[in-house]
């Protein structure tokens, strides 16, 4: 009954490391084989047809190019960081958005990338290494841990939580025609609604940590979930806290369609891709701060 298939109609994506390359020459030097384009959303982002397969492009190994989803490229891009700032990156490996946040920062400022697992950091710094980028700081430890007062955190403006998921955006794209259920974002069985329930609550952990940090003016939540208790919920559970340390919730690319579930009045802000209409599932909360409240209103 499973669809082992490849999905043939989802195109290729390729994110150029503007650290080694300008989006305009890669585009050039694709040109010549490939039909190409750039995408419209997200603007170090190209776009193939499906099945082109670039994993031995010279480009690719040598870190000019790197396949990354158009998902997953969306997600630094809404954090939107500012050459010159400080940003935390709470759930690092493989890295890919740590070192696309290294290029948007256009190699200044610095990154602070968080690792909890020790074979993953290894992947983490593979990838820092190939995309050429000299200020991310890896450290291996757990994020939760980081003690939000410490200096070295001090001048953190923004902080990207990527968290362990369940992936359950990209297993619906397998499995979408035998559980309905994933595709409306909601667990399906009882071993799957225990292990969400123990991912939403260290996701909520984690999202509360990265509002806390002292000069933190933006953050963004992401996952390749499309269950609303990863998600939408998560978000919710953290409004109090944000309200009280003065973020609203931001839209992250505003021309998207497909935005959050219903659950809250502002969930229209959220973003949603859905695996029937994207080909795959996933999820962006920005969280944006008016001004950081003084000692005395906290
Ligand atoms: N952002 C990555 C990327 O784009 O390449 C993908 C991150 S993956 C979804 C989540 C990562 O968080 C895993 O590598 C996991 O080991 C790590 N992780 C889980 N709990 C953590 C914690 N408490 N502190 C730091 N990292 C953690």
């Amino acid at each position: 009954l499973l669809n082992n298939t490849p999905n043939v109609s989802k195109p290729r994506y390729v994110r150029v490391n503007t650290l080694k390359l300008d989006v305009e020459l890669a585009l050039q030097q694709l040109k010549e084989a490939y039909k190409v384009k750039k995408d419209d959303m997200v603007p170090d982002l190209l776009v193939l047809p499906p099945g082109t397969d670039l994993h031995n492009h010279p480009l690719v190994m040598n870190g000019s190019l790197f396949l990354q989803g158009k998902a997953s490229s969306m997600v630094a891009v809404a954090l939107m960081p500012e050459p010159e700032w400080e940003v935390l990156d709470a759930c690092s490996a493989p890295g890919n958005k740590t070192v696309h946040l290294a290029a948007l920062i256009e190699g200044k400022g610095k990154i602070i990338a968080y690792e909890l697992d020790k074979k993953r950091v290894k992947y983490l710094e593979d990838t820092v290494r190939k995309s050429g980028a000299n200020n991310v700081d890896v450290i291996h430890g757990d994020f939760l841990e980081t003690n939000i007062e410490d200096p070295l955190y001090s001048n953190i403006r923004a902080v990207l939580v990527d968290p362990s998921c369940s992936g359950s955006g990209t297993i619906a794209e397998r499995l979408d025609h035998l559980l309905p259920s994933y595709i409306k974002g909601h667990t399906s069985d009882v071993d799957d609604a225990e292990r969400v329930k123990k991912l939403a609550a260290f996701q909520r952990k984690a999202l509360a940590h990265a509002l806390s940090f002292p000069a933190v003016e933006r953050v963004v939540y992401s996952t390749c979930s499309i269950f609303k208790e990863e998600n939408e919920d998560v978000i919710k559970s953290v409004l109090p806290l944000a309200h009280s340390l003065n973020f609203e919730l931001g839209t992250p690319f505003p021309r998207w369609p497909r935005r959050g579930l219903p659950v809250f009045d502002g969930a229209e802000h959220l973003l949603r891709m859905d695996p029937k209409e994207d080909k795959e599932g996933f999820f962006i909360a920005l969280f944006v701060r008016k001004s950081i409240p003084s000692k005395s209103e906290k």
